[in-house]
């Protein structure tokens, strides 16, 4: 099935964080304090989805405050931190959602991300995933993990729903 068929159906993103909603650095502190750089055009990404009345979570093998921190910033509601196995999960939140599975898209970038990707309607990595993982996804952003990845996800399935000229027209102000 082609890129823009899935994503006609797609009303729920989840997104792993390290390697896609991150470069993958882990920075510790003295104190051990774990944090991470986020960007800010896959924020604005996840709040314009959100806006178009789409759902967006965050399943995680790590477990960190900061990931807490952006999701609370973003209003993301669903987040699953300490997952390693993460199908086991995904399913419970699609349930949770009264989705079907083809009705969400799953974006990895490394092994753990595969059954959740072969589980979904729409599998999505970015440029510098895993090799297998490139080669199972049915989406591969041209960005890296951390540098706009899942803003360009966020864009394609938008322009393929036909909603992303309405979008772009809200912030160009009209002159007369
Ligand atoms: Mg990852």
């Amino acid at each position: 099935m082609s890129f823009d068929k899935q994503a006609q159906h797609i009303a729920l993103i989840l997104s792993d964080v390290d390697g896609v909603l991150t470069d993958g650095g882990v920075i510790f502190d003295n104190e051990g304090i774990e944090t991470k750089r986020f960007h800010i055009r896959d924020g604005l990404g996840i709040k314009l989805w959100q806006k178009a009345g789409l759902q967006f979570g965050i399943v995680t093998g790590r477990s960190s405050n900061i990931v807490q921190i952006r999701a609370k910033e973003l209003n993301i509601q669903v987040v699953r931190q300490g997952f390693e196995e993460k199908l086991s999960v995904v399913r419970e939140v699609i349930a949770q959602s009264q989705l079907s599975a083809e009705q969400v898209c799953y974006i990895g970038d490394d092994l753990p991300d595969l059954p959740v990707m072969q589980h979904v309607g729409l599998s999505a990595t970015v440029a510098d995933a895993a090799v297998d993982v490139r080669k199972a996804a049915s989406f591969v952003s041209e960005c890296r993990g951390g540098y706009g990845a899942v803003r360009d996800l966020i864009e394609c399935i938008l322009r393929a729903q036909g909603r992303w000229t309405e979008i772009v027209q809200r912030f160009s102000t009209t002159s007369s």
